[in-house]
């Protein structure tokens, strides 16, 4: 410190590391934050040529074979399609987590979560045929009901997923909203990891399901935002629990 050895008073050098305390613990966020995005740029365009990749080997099978036979047309196009529908996704997931850090607005209102709960499993029901049973007692949050309904799609959509058994949804009287699967389960090494942005337990099978490892990054921020808590407990075989709580319990109850 080469201020140390200046004519100048000791309060003034007491400032002087102050400041240069706090110039150096922000230059080291900004450095972490660029970090950050340069490392999301680079996953964000390697996952996005992985399905172009795909669609640009069968765009070329559907020039050289595709007219002659209609056969290879069809696998060609279906490939393209789902290939398509997959990038789009994960652009939109993406665009999503890039603004997640802008200022948010917060649309607050008294929320009946039977209500938001019981859409979301019509929505199951009518989509994908899968039965969401909805259980204990209904209670109210105030709350951003989109976002809140958008957090818990993520989990519940997960739970259709990756497993194929009835999806049993819990409202307990601590105002906490348990989300439960007995499908695939998650390995315990795996758990830390799942907010991250594009981790995926198993990449082989996500390539079939077209997941994109953003769901639960995305889950995250809207949890942050909301004031809530989230607790993965799974057991590989048996099934997921996904216990989502509230941040302030207490705070004016
Ligand atoms: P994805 O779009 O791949 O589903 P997510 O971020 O939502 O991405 O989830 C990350 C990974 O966590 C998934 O790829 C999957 O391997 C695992 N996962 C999430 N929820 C469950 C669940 N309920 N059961 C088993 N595995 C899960």
């Amino acid at each position: 410190n080469r201020y140390e050895q200046l004519p100048l008073k000791d309060n003034k050098k007491d400032e002087i590391a102050e400041m240069t305390t706090t110039y150096n613990a922000l230059m080291h966020r900004l450095e972490d934050n660029y970090r950050k995005q340069q490392q999301f740029v680079g996953n964000a365009s390697h996952e996005l040529k992985t399905p172009l990749t795909v669609i640009e080997s069968y765009a070329k099978l559907l020039q050289r074979r595709g007219f002659h036979n209609e056969e290879v047309a069809y696998e060609a196009l279906a490939a393209i399609t789902k290939e398509t529908a997959n990038m789009q996704e994960m652009i939109m997931q993406m665009l999503q987590l890039a603004s997640a850090n802008e200022n948010v607005e917060m649309d607050l209102a008294l929320t009946n979560i039977e209500v938001l709960l019981q859409e979301i499993a019509l929505m199951m029901q009518q989509t994908y045929a899968r039965e969401v049973h909805i259980q204990g007692h209904a209670f109210t949050l105030l709350t951003d009901a989109v976002k809140l309904k958008q957090l818990l799609y993520i989990f519940i959509d997960n739970a259709r997923k990756y497993s194929e058994k009835p999806i049993v949804i819990m409202m307990n009287p601590a105002k906490q909203i348990i989300i439960q699967d007995y499908g695939i389960g998650i390995p315990e090494k795996d758990v830390p990891h799942l907010f991250e942005r594009f981790y995926r337990v198993d990449k082989a099978r996500n390539r079939k399901t077209g997941g994109t490892g953003l769901g639960l990054a995305i889950a995250k921020e809207l949890a942050d935002i909301l004031h809530l808590t989230i607790h993965i407990n799974s057991t590989v075989g048996v099934g997921t629990t996904v216990t989502i709580s509230r941040k302030d319990v207490g705070a004016n109850e």
